[in-house]
């Protein structure tokens, strides 16, 4: 028999890519095993890492100069040997330290950092709500209140020059803040509550007396078996020591048990009864029966228009999955978490569903990953984290609305996560379904050449009729809406229909230009526009969150002619207002949403006929279902078409597809209108007449041109640093560099274009710089990548520049 496990093989949760070795204390021996996370020193700190495996020997065979595990951090493993194989590959694959990788996989509040957090007391609550507050801490408070608790470091950030560090901490002193940070202090732990329990049989002792109160209370939890404390005090008021005296009489008992924090979520109380399904529903789902029943990988794509039944298909496929006893994932945008959409699948399942996704609380996320690990449910529904959803036993993933952006991690780690379902399904041979009305050229491309299995939903459930699309032209045309656009809202009003109307930029305002002297407002971080926002007369910018009060007139020649261009969702807003005074007009965006449940309301509303015209960003386009709205109108398709990225084209084409989507979901048929300063751009055209494969055609053929994704893979190397010169020395070095290592023969195949400034030049105060690698082979790619990062490490050290590596979302099949 081998000798006992003496040395363990450590990633910690830092930006360090290499793994360290560490001594087990005899007395952890027993207890210590993969997955685990530990306390452990390092360079003259105490980090957390996760123990990744037990080698036999240290690195260089010399096992006494290692350091000693400080302390283990948990008593089960959370992470198993197939999920620790999936975050390896990503860690490979997005050249990211496999110890942030695993800490992405786990809810937030599990790792030991010393980030302080700021909350609101009791206190500061009340202040908020009554008023006594200056305008700086109204500011912040309001924004800690937003988010219930928020990083010290996001606040100084927000507000810069307007609140520091130390008045954060005088806050704290005055009993209006609380700062957390300590190492354990922040870590979320499971919840408990306090159960009484009916003893039966003998009492030990002699009762002696009891009250009426506590007569009352003991025939109340006999007849229950048991009752949890909060509700003995809901129903006979401070209970405690009545309950206590009964325990020492021996006629209850009193015991703890881990419960699961309520959802912030709530899911609506609308039954989704089991429909038959459809003909080409049952085909559909005949084939993926077929992958599912293989127990081998076996990847779909369901290509069907909204409201084709896709849903319906990932319910009847988890039912299968379910009856196999295996688990499911389903992976749905970040906003398309109706409550809809959870009541279906509470509806079908029940309580075998966790809920994973960013808006709930850290203890909420922390109990619902935690329902998943102890295997108390089979479902795991949420955005894109839920990939990491630590099942055992999976059986099939889902990803809804696959093309949708918002499955890739624009931060730290920059993953996609429709890929890494692909990764986790082919790791675990597990069935994949991806489900979308306009699917990735990617995806698509993939099917295509036959890695995925296409499967047609060619039309709407009951054979209802897509809308009728209708595409402006704006060119020439004066004011924001067009005599057609506002011709098709009037109507809608007198048939008591309701519309939306969709614009992708908030606020009131794109800028402010003096039309005196040209000047126009700038973000100092960002050095891109600011927007101003009518309500509070404020100047934002929409990446930082940088805000100051609208002057009056211009600061550089004191022109009183400021002049607001560009239109934004609050002036469209208005608009809509003063062109039809009579009806119920209301506005959904980030601005209107930012109180927890706003967002529901307004849905709700819209769906109980309430409001007559919502006015939003793409916040209205997901996942929403409304039989009564038949007219939406596009108020600009130039925004997105215009983006400088080589996807807007696709991304344009998708947005107006979801958009013209909402529209005639019931009886009466939809109608869309869409204004645009470029009407015969393909992503326009095929939009309106509902023409996926046209458009595919079409795009396929400029990617191939120009040698863009999927017919190459792209990596994007950026540089960012508070120094505009440092940053741009670091730049040049970095294309040196990579020529080099080109003439070397290490980019085989590989295209070097730039280094540049990237696209928002200066964005969070940071000076920005890219270069942008192109090859075919992803083994290439990837050794080129790993080289540069080792070449550039030292020259960006010195220069306090860093470097971010962002593989863009390309098959790896
Ligand atoms: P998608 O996910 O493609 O948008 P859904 O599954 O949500 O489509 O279906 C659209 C609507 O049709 C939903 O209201 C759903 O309840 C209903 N539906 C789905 N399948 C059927 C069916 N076979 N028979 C009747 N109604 C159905
Ligand atoms: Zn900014
Ligand atoms: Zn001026």
């Amino acid at each position: 028999m081998k000798t006992m496990k003496e040395i363990v093989e450590v990633a910690v949760g830092l930006p360090v890519t290499k793994t360290f070795h560490y001594l087990i204390p005899e007395k952890m021996r027993d207890s210590l095993r993969i997955g685990m996370r530990v306390l452990v020193p390092f360079k003259g700190r105490k980090v957390t890492g996760f123990t990744i495996n037990f080698p036999d020997q240290s690195p260089d065979g010399v096992k006494e100069k290692l350091l000693e595990i400080e302390d283990l951090l948990d008593e089960a493993p959370l992470i198993d040997l197939s999920m620790l194989r999936f975050h390896r590959w990503i860690s490979d694959y997005y050249l990211y330290p496999l110890g942030e990788v695993i800490k992405t996989g786990l809810p937030p509040g599990l790792q030991l950092k010393s980030e302080l957090i700021l909350r609101l007391t009791q206190d500061g609550t009340t202040f908020l709500v009554q008023g006594g507050l200056d305008s700086v801490q109204q500011k912040v408070f309001r924004e800690i209140e937003r988010c219930r608790e928020v990083p010290l470091k996001k606040i100084l950030r927000i507000f810069p020059g307007e609140v520091s560090r130390d008045q954060l901490f005088s806050w704290k002193r005055k009993g209006l803040l609380n700062i957390e940070g300590a190492l354990e202090g922040k870590e979320v732990r499971p919840k408990f509550e306090k159960v009484v329990r009916y003893q039966a049989g003998e009492p030990s002792r002699p009762i002696g007396r009891v009250s009426k109160k506590q007569a009352e209370i003991v025939g109340w939890i006999e007849e229950k078996g048991e009752a949890s404390y909060a509700e003995l005090t809901k129903r006979f008021g401070a209970a405690l020591r009545s309950i206590r005296s009964l325990q020492e009489k021996g006629l209850v008992s009193l015991s703890a048990r881990e419960i699961c924090r309520d959802l912030s979520v709530r899911s609506e109380l609308k039954s989704y009864p089991r429909p038959e399904l459809s003909r080409s529903q049952e085909a559909v789902l005949g084939e993926i029966l077929k992958g599912v029943r293989s127990k081998r990988f076996s990847p779909y794509l369901i290509h069907g228009v909204t409201g084709s039944g896709k849903t319906e298909i990932y319910l009847r496929t988890i039912e299968e999955v379910l009856a196999q006893g295996r688990e499911s994932i389903v992976l749905v945008p970040e906003i398309s978490l109706t409550p809809q959409l959870l009541s279906r699948f509470k509806g079908r399942f029940g309580e075998n569903l966790a809920l994973l996704h960013s808006r709930m609380g850290r203890g909420e996320r922390y109990d619902q990953w935690r329902r998943i690990w102890k295997g108390e449910v089979k479902i795991a529904l949420g955005a894109r984290s839920a990939i990491f959803a630590p099942f055992k036993n999976l059986g099939a993933i889902i990803v809804d609305e696959e093309h949708d952006p918002s499955y890739k991690q624009e931060e730290k780690l920059k993953y996609h996560a429709r890929d890494l379902a692909v990764v986790r399904a082919k790791q675990v041979d597990a069935a994949l379904l991806l489900g979308s009305a306009t699917p990735s050229l990617e995806s698509f491309y993939n099917a295509e050449g036959g890695k995925f299995h296409l499967l047609d939903l060619p039309e709407r459930i009951e054979g209802k009729s897509l809308p009728r699309v209708e595409v402006v032209d704006m060119k020439g045309q004066d004011g924001v809406l067009s005599e057609k656009m506002k011709a098709a809202l009037r109507k809608n009003i007198e048939n008591k229909k309701q519309s939306l109307l969709f614009l992708n930029r908030r606020g009131f305002s794109n800028f402010i230009l003096c039309p005196d002297c040209g000047f126009t407002f700038k973000c100092p971080n960002c050095n891109v526009t600011l927007t101003y926002h009518l309500k509070d007369h404020s100047l934002q910018c929409h990446y930082c969150d940088y805000r100051i009060k609208a002057p009056g007139d211009c600061p550089k020649c004191q022109s009183h002619r400021l002049h607001g261009m560009g239109i934004g969702t609050e002036r469209l807003e208005q608009e809509i207002r003063t062109l039809f005074p009579e009806t119920e007009v209301r506005r959904m965006d980030r601005d209107t949403t930012s109180r927890r449940h706003s967002h529901l309301k307004i849905l709700k509303d819209l769906d109980s006929g309430c409001i007559d015209i919502l006015v939003g960003t793409q916040m209205i386009v997901k996942g929403h279902d409304f039989p009564n709205v038949t007219f939406v109108g596009v108020v600009s398709a130039d925004t997105s078409l215009h983006f400088p990225d080589f996807r807007s084209g696709e991304r344009t084409f998708q947005l107006l597809t979801q958009v013209a989507g909402r529209a005639g979901r019931g009886e009466a048929l939809g109608e869309v209108v869409i204004q645009t300063f470029s009407p015969d751009h393909y992503s326009i055209q095929k939009a309106k007449d509902h023409d996926f494969l046209g458009f595919y055609r079409e795009e396929i053929r400029f990617r191939k041109a120009l040698d863009y994704p999927p017919f190459s893979r792209l990596v994007n190397f950026r540089l960012s640093g508070n120094s505009e010169k440092n940053t741009s020395t670091a730049a040049e070095l970095m294309g040196k560099i990579g020529q080099s290592l080109l003439k070397k023969g290490y980019g085989k195949g590989i295209e070097i274009l730039g280094p540049s400034t990237a696209p928002f030049a200066k964005m969070r105060g940071k000076f920005r710089w890219q270069m942008l690698a192109r090859g075919v082979s992803h083994q290439y790619l990837h050794r080129f990548a790993q080289k540069l990062a080792a070449g550039l490490d030292g020259q960006l050290k010195r220069r306090r520049v860093t470097l971010d590596v962002d593989v863009d979302p390309v098959y790896i099949l």
